[in-house]
């Protein structure tokens, strides 16, 4: 089976929610996607905002008629039930002489209900929706070519996973490429493991000495944590990074807490760790010294 899709094109996922059209959407580039979902998010902060719907479809149509001018490929994810929305979408993609492409999801019912059952309480449809979604599509499906489509498919005709695969490593060699020098690879590569992408962009290494552990800062405006990267343990597992907070004793310091997620960063943010996880490097208090000065 080769890919039958034409490029450029305009793209119409038609399927239930739950059915895999987000999934078989990211196959493609992130800019030829056109997710209603993202406009509902965008316009109301949340992506399941039944209401804001109709600001969300103006968005999408805007986006589409501005990428169409330019000749380029629009991937619509939205379920497309409706035959007057479909028939926009390929108007829209004639208007431009660009083909109109419907690709048919296949998911069972079962599937739909089972996907959608697993998201996130605000993404999460009821389950009689999706019945109706479903049954629409079914309906539809023998008069879609009566409908202007220039190509009707269904999604397991489609063999996009090894362009999924292709992207992945293109981002990786292009990351790659960005990093130039090595201690800006390290930078990425830990900072991001542990804190995640906003985070890491946030991060950068202070102190590179032989026979030292780096320290590094996270600088937003004037807020600032100090971060030093620990590779005593003997498992390369366990090393990490430790924030440095006050000595619990009083004394200069530093002392340290280990920090290995954006939740324990926040907790040195708010000074709300456990006493018995600070380490001082100039005293040793730790949470038995500290109860006995205290006693
Ligand atoms: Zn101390």
């Amino acid at each position: 089976m080769t890919d039958p899709i034409p490029e450029p094109s305009v793209i119409v996922l038609i399927g239930a929610s739950g059915s895999g059209k987000s999934t078989l959407a990211r196959t493609w580039p992130a800019d030829y996607r056109l997710e209603l979902d993202f406009y509902r998010s965008l316009v109301s902060g949340d992506a399941g905002d039944q209401e804001a719907t109709e600001d969300a479809v103006f968005l999408l149509h805007t986006v589409l008629e501005a990428r169409l001018a330019r000749g380029l490929t629009c991937v619509v994810d939205a379920t497309n039930t409706r035959a007057d929305v479909r028939r926009h979408l390929v108007d829209a993609a004639h208007a431009y002489d660009l083909p109109a492409v419907a690709v048919v999801m296949t998911s069972p019912l079962d599937d739909c209900l089972a996907r959608n059952a697993r998201r996130p309480a605000n993404r999460r449809v009821p389950d009689s929706v999706v019945r109706r979604q479903y049954a629409q599509i079914a309906a539809a499906r023998p008069a879609l070519r009566n409908e202007d489509f220039d190509h009707v498919v269904t999604d397991d005709m489609l063999m996009r996973l090894r362009l999924l695969l292709q992207r992945s490593v293109d981002r990786i060699h292009a990351d790659h490429q960005d990093d130039g020098d090595h201690t800006e690879r390290v930078r990425r590569v830990l900072a991001r493991r542990f804190f995640g992408e906003d985070l890491a962009n946030a991060f950068h290494w202070t102190q590179l000495r032989p026979d030292h552990d780096p320290l590094g800062a996270l600088t937003v405006g004037g807020d600032e944590i100090t971060l030093a990267y620990r590779t005593w343990f003997p498992d390369p597992l366990d090393w990490g990074f430790e924030a440095q907070v006050p000595c619990l004793g009083g004394c200069p310091g530093p002392a340290w807490v280990a920090v290995r997620t954006p939740m324990d960063l926040l907790a040195v943010y708010d000074d709300d760790f456990p006493e018995d996880a600070v380490r001082c490097d100039r005293c040793g208090a730790d949470t038995d010294t500290q109860e006995a000065v205290s006693a």
